[in-house]
């Protein structure tokens, strides 16, 4: 059960309440941090409630009325996200795990792991104990294959993922690898479950080949009971009359367990379907249905392998299907994780103002609740902070004098178009782009909780999301409109003025935060309504955040006045093939009737091969500079 405390309870009063629990042999949870005001109980007995509302500091008690208690969203609303060194599992992340079925030997495994890597897992699978249906088949190669997964980690900085066949393994385990597998055949191996569970190590929880959600969770009970809250359940399809595919994909259990389960899910479609051209159209569907992450078979020569060739994707098979997910990603609100290495690099300047040099900061524009908030969110681990800052200036000036590490600024939208401010400043000041996102921009009507549609007399958001939002409007005549400078702040005046006759334009993020409801959802005239922002920094990404399989690079110039210099330009792209994706012109202060350049190019203009391009481009040009060369997934 739950238990609601007293706002602002004492520490002293909820240790005293906490050791009452325990003698009555509870289990107490603090399922939201020890911030927020609500108790976890699990009672081996049955307890009064009366017995519960007496004990002082209790407020209210509201049962768990599953089966399963910890991994519950009863117990806990918010999703789980999970930490792996700095990647994360959960939340608004996509993940990906991928690798061979099983290590076959030292080679196979780092040939495989830097393709998976170039093209965006970070995550690297591999088998070292194969549990097989045949005791003729390969079983792998134990404890030689994770010290081997310990090397790929070691060359790659990818964090490694395999599976725990036997409680007998743990110690080997907790040496040699990150996360542990618990496979399809185990899920029920409840001695198994519980040694995971006191491991402590992060845990991917495949459903049973015949097992129902609930018997799933149950599962993951196990684990979380021992104390081990760090499961990631992953379907993996499920035995049905249908022979086709090796097992019958349940996407449906995603949307199933988000309902259910604070856990983050993760989608296998190897497994599910056994089939290598069946892999990705399923890894497609189950992002667009909600999925946190894949888990994926990739074997540079499957016709080769030991185990599961036949369902094995091709290194760049997998980089295609990587390319759909970053692109489909943002569609259902989220980002795909790549292995962002910037601010792990070693060579960074001390930082003038903050405590300590592990310490990351990002500085974004408005405040909380804001789309550019969220995108610093999804770009960055929870370990980078967050500061809103007043205008797009003080971005540049933070990220400049050493106060802020990264800064993220909006650079373009697909409706209104390109952020002239940011090119101007992207000049001005002498940094770098080190990497892009797209976020989808979804636009709520947003009032107090017991408001009504037809009551709205008024709407505040910032002219371009009233623009947006034409449609909408128009259908209302009876609402006016008042623009405001943003759309978080908004919200935040409709929270604090008590009036029902209010509403703002604003993300559901900045609903949540400032406790308000969705009157009506997504609001925009258009729903392919993204935007594009770029992260700065002092210096260059470093060569381990380029070394991807879809390099970009940002540049600006000026050329002389005279016929033709444009084409001059844009004939060196033409006979190197490189591919322009964007070509923007700012006017040049002080110079009336002048122009600079802006170009997004698919290439990485830093790397060694492209000096004579680069060269080429300077003696073509009056002023030329490279703004950034970095990774994007599409
Ligand atoms: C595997 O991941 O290689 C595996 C054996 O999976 P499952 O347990 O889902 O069959
Ligand atoms: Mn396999």
């Amino acid at each position: 059960m739950i238990l609601v405390l007293e706002k602002g309870i004492t520490q002293l009063k909820k240790s005293q309440l906490k050791s009452i629990l325990a003698e009555k042999g509870c289990m107490v949870h603090e399922p939201g941090g020890s911030g927020q005001n609500i108790l976890g109980v699990i009672a081996k007995k049955k307890l009064d409630k009366e017995f519960l509302m007496s004990i002082e500091g209790v407020e209210d008690v509201v049962p768990i009325s599953t089966s399963y208690k910890l991994v519950s969203r009863q117990m806990k609303q918010e999703d789980t996200i999970i930490k792996i060194g700095n990647i994360e599992i959960g939340g608004d992340k996509i993940t990906i795990i991928a690798g061979p079925c099983a290590v076959e030997s030292r080679e196979q495994a780092m040939i495989i792991a830097k393709e998976v890597k170039k093209y965006g897992a970070t995550l690297f699978r591999a088998g070292a104990f194969k549990p097989r249906s045949s005791p003729y088949s390969f079983q792998g190669l134990e404890e030689e294959g994770l010290k081997i997964l310990a090397e790929v980690r070691e060359v790659t900085g990818l964090r490694v993922v395999t599976e725990i066949t036997s409680p007998m393994h743990a110690d080997l385990m907790m040496k040699y690898v990150d996360v542990i597998q618990i496979g399809a055949r185990n899920m029920q191996n409840f001695e198994l479950l519980k040694c995971a569970g006191r491991m402590g190590k992060p845990v991917v929880l495949k459903r049973g080949l015949a097992s129902t959600i609930e018997e799933w969770l149950m599962s993951a009970e196990y684990i979380a009971a021992e104390g081990n809250r760090n499961i990631i359940l992953c379907e993996r399809g499920i035995r049905t009359f249908e022979p086709y595919t090796r097992n019958t994909l349940d996407l449906s259990a995603i949307p199933v367990l988000k309902q259910l389960t604070h856990l983050p899910v993760v989608i296998d479609p190897s497994h599910a379907t056994g089939i290598r051209e069946k892999v990705s159209p399923m890894a497609r569907a189950a992002i667009a249905a909600g999925a946190d992450g894949l888990m994926i078979e990739v074997h540079h020569k499957p016709e080769e392998a030991l185990s599961d060739g036949p369902q094995s994707l091709y290194p760049k098979q997998f980089g295609r299907l990587i390319r759909d997910i970053y692109v489909i990603a943002p569609v259902v609100g989220k980002q795909l994780v790549h292995n962002y290495t910037g601010y792990s690099s070693e060579n960074r300047e001390p930082l003038s103002s903050k405590t300590s040099r592990d310490e990351k900061r990002v500085v974004y524009l408005g405040e909380q609740g804001t789309f550019s908030h969220k995108a610093a969110i999804q770009y960055f681990s929870s370990d980078v902070e967050n500061y809103p800052v007043p205008s797009f200036r003080d971005i540049f000036e933070h990220v400049k004098n050493s106060s802020a590490d990264f800064g993220i600024i909006p650079i373009e939208n697909s409706l209104a178009g390109s952020i002239h401010e940011n090119y101007d400043l992207l000049l001005e000041y002498e940094l770098f782009i080190t990497g892009e996102l797209s976020l989808r921009v979804i636009h709520n009507l947003i009032a107090h909780k017991v408001a009504k549609l037809e009551d709205i007399k008024q709407v505040f958001a910032p002219p371009p999301a009233l623009q947006q939002c034409r449609r909408f409007l128009d259908a209302n005549p009876d609402i006016q409109m008042i623009p405001v400078n943003a759309t978080a702040s908004a919200v935040k005046s409709v929270a604090e003025s008590a009036n029902l006759e209010s509403a703002a334009i604003g993300s559901v993020e900045a609903a949540q935060l400032f406790d308000m409801a969705v009157l009506e959802e997504a609001i925009e005239d258009n729903p392919r309504n993204f935007t594009r922002f770029v992260i700065i920094e002092r210096q260059m990404a470093n060569q381990e955040a380029r070394s991807n399989s879809s390099p970009k690079s940002s540049i600006v110039f000026s050329t002389s006045n005279k016929p033709g210099s444009l084409f001059e330009v844009m004939k060196i792209f033409s006979e190197n093939q490189i591919n322009l994706v964007k070509l923007e012109s700012r006017p040049i202060h002080g110079k009336p009737w002048q122009y600079m350049f802006y170009a997004d190019l698919e290439a990485d203009l830093t790397d060694a091969a492209s000096k004579g391009v680069v060269s080429e481009i300077e003696k073509n040009t009056e002023f030329f500079r490279i703004l950034g060369s970095y990774s994007c997934g599409s």
